[in-house]
This record gives C-alpha cells, structure tokens and sequence, in this order.
C-alpha cells in the first residue's frame, strides 16, 4: 500500500476522467491519518472548486451548524476528514450539481479509507455516500436516514444540507428534533 502522502500526491495529479468534467481536474479533499470523523459528502460545488476548500457555501455552513462545529475545527484535518464520493466538481446539470464522478471511489476511496484507522463517526451524506458506506441500507434517503439508529454511532446517514433541501427538512422535522441534538453529542464526545 502507498504512504498515505504518496497516495495524496497521486489524487492531486489524478487525470483520470478529465474529458468528462467541466473544468481541469482539482480534487478537494482533506485527509490526515489522526482524523476521528469523516465527512463522506457528494462532490465539492462550484465555490469549493474555486476556492479548493470543501463546503466552503452556504452548505458547509449548514451541514457546521447540524454537527456544532466551528470552522476552525471542520477544517481541521488533524481531526476531520472530508472525502466525497467524487473529488472533483463534476458541473452543472438541469436540475443543480451533476452526480459524483463514477470513476472516482473505485479508484481512490479504499485506499484512503484504509489509512483512517482512528475513525469512530463517518457521515454519510446524500445517497452516494450512503450507498457506500451503508450497502444495503435502502433506496430512499429518507428511508436510510429515518432508520438512522440502526448504524449509530458509527455511521450516521444525513441529507444533503444544500438549501434545495429545505422542503425536505420541513416534511421530516424529526430529523432536526431527534436526530440532530443526538448527533451533536456524539460528535463532541468523539472531538474531546
Ligand atoms: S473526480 Fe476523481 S477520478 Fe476524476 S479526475 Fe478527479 S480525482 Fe481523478
């Protein structure tokens, strides 16, 4: 297996699916062996692409107030990963971001995972995620993250917290009353 440096160096020069993205590949991504939470999103947006920082929009500051997480610490890779399903801004399609790259965890996410052996919480965001990280767990993201108990503390199935999902939010107003205050703990006790 690669040094987890040599493997970050690797993903940065990634050429893999450059014909299919809309912009030359950048990943986004941070990743450091010590990280105890990992934030297993979609693929970074248009503003975490320029900036190459990940949920760096008005998402990133949803999904730090869900987890009651300051910047400082969400950013910190010594004890938070983030790897999304696909690191590199796919682009736009009719109906918002396009989906993660398919090339991208069958090349990259084993190997990385394989090197974040303190991790106690991963956060599987969206349906991508999910379907990673929880095989199995249904179809639906609704139905995933309302069974939410099943995978605690471990694995914990979120929406995305991208604004066109705040009808959602309001069909499911458990999730912010039951799930949330829960979660919040957890990702304290886990940072302490
Ligand atoms: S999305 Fe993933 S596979 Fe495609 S170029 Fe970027 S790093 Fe490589």
């Amino acid at each position: 297996m690669r040094s987890l440096a040599t493997l970050l160096d690797d993903v940065k020069n990634c050429q893999r699916c450059a014909e299919s993205l809309p912009f030359a590949p950048r990943p986004v991504l941070q990743c450091r062996a010590s990280a105890r939470i990992l934030i297993a999103g979609q693929a970074p947006g248009r503003k975490a692409h320029d900036s190459g920082l990940p949920f760096n929009d008005v998402s990133g500051d949803r999904l730090r107030s869900w987890l009651g997480l300051s910047r400082e610490t969400f950013y910190d890779s010594h004890q938070v990963a983030i790897l999304p399903m696909g690191f590199c801004f796919p682009g736009k399609g009719r109906s918002g971001d396009l989906p993660p790259r398919p090339e991208c965890a069958p090349m990259w996410r084993a190997e990385l995972l394989a090197h974040l052996k303190h991790l106690e919480l991963t956060l599987a965001i969206g349906r991508y995620a999910m379907a990673y990280h929880l095989p199995g767990a249904g179809s639906s993201v609704t139905e995933v993250v309302r069974a939410w108990r099943e995978h605690w503390p471990r694995v914990v199935p979120l929406p995305h917290p991208s604004p066109r999902n705040n009808r959602w939010l309001a069909q499911n107003p458990w999730f912010e009353t039951e799930l949330l205050p829960e979660l919040k703990t957890r990702v304290a006790d886990v940072l302490r």
